[in-house]
């Protein structure tokens, strides 16, 4: 694959997207994106194609057995052993015309710095979680106190039988997503509380990576980017978000039958976190505030 996307100067294309519902302002939006994995990758896709500006973050190397379930349709022999950001990248200036993204092999919680710079130098409207381990999610939902940003903390879990998806508006004045962990009694140490979310276990186990069908997958990181998309064009997100009665900040949906709480496939619940007031980024932060 070569370096130099192909010129693209009177693209039809955008002539195109200019008609979708948003565009005008999606287009002037920055997502910075913590994740390049199977829900990352393909939620920046879809972004970067609709004119966003993405800005992806994955340390890890492209293995071959991530094609199984990887947003883009990566080249065996060149991709292959690569930075998933790279790559990444690569694949949508060569595909998407006038694609606005970057891709950078950052580790956000070993190299906090640069992650907090790149915050500070490309200013996003929106910061999307996109990872598999508690520790990345909870320098995100730091790192969105800091620098004042909306955050989207999307997972899968059990072979992507469910997707969760929470939107934290403000994490500095809260409630944020470690309030949100607090709730479901999921935070180290904590687990002897009960929870006070209906339906949540007591512990959550940290997802691992298991067989998942890449289809469900998809799902999942679709219903995720829909809220992104609704988030960053000023759409009321809390529409994308209730079931029934039910309104929140946090929307799990079942892709099977007969998993966990739920019997249908599809099935949904949601749920309005309440703010922590011992919690470590916005709780002690508030009162810093009000001083
Ligand atoms: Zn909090």
């Amino acid at each position: 694959m070569t370096n130099s996307p192909p010129n693209t100067t009177n693209s039809l294309y955008h002539e195109r997207i200019k008609n979708l519902p948003g565009a005008a302002i999606l287009q002037q939006k920055t997502v910075v994106l913590v994740g390049l994995g199977s829900v990352g990758s393909d939620l920046g896709t879809k972004l970067v194609r609709v004119g966003i500006r993405v800005i992806g973050c994955d340390p890890d190397v492209l293995v071959e057995e991530n094609l199984i379930r990887w947003g883009l349709p990566a080249v065996i022999d060149s991709s292959v052993g690569q930075s998933k950001a790279k790559v990444w990248q690569d694949i949508l200036l060569h595909t998407v015309p006038r694609a606005r993204c970057e891709g950078h092999e950052l580790d956000i919680v070993r190299k906090p710095t640069p992650f907090d710079r790149l915050l500070r130098e490309t200013r996003p409207d929106l910061l999307v979680a996109a990872t598999d381990t508690r520790d990345s999610r909870r320098v995100v939902n730091a790192m969105a106190a800091r620098h004042n940003v909306p955050a989207l903390f999307v997972a899968l879990s059990d072979g992507a039988a469910s997707v969760r998806i929470e939107v934290v508006e403000n994490a500095r004045r809260g409630p944020c997503h470690l309030c949100a962990l607090h709730a479901e009694g999921s935070i180290s140490g904590e687990n002897e509380k009960a929870s006070n979310v209906p339906y949540v276990s007591k512990t959550v186990p940290e997802p691992v990576a298991v067989p998942a069908l890449p289809v469900d997958i998809a799902l999942g990181t679709a219903i995720a980017t829909r809220i992104a998309m609704a988030m960053l064009a000023g759409e009321n997100w809390r529409a994308y978000m209730k079931n029934g009665e039910q309104k929140g900040n946090v929307l799990v949906v079942s892709m099977r039958p007969d998993h966990w709480i739920f019997d249908g496939a599809y099935d949904r619940f949601v749920y309005e976190v309440e703010k922590f007031p011992d919690c470590p980024t916005c709780g002690t932060r508030d009162e810093v505030l009000h001083e």
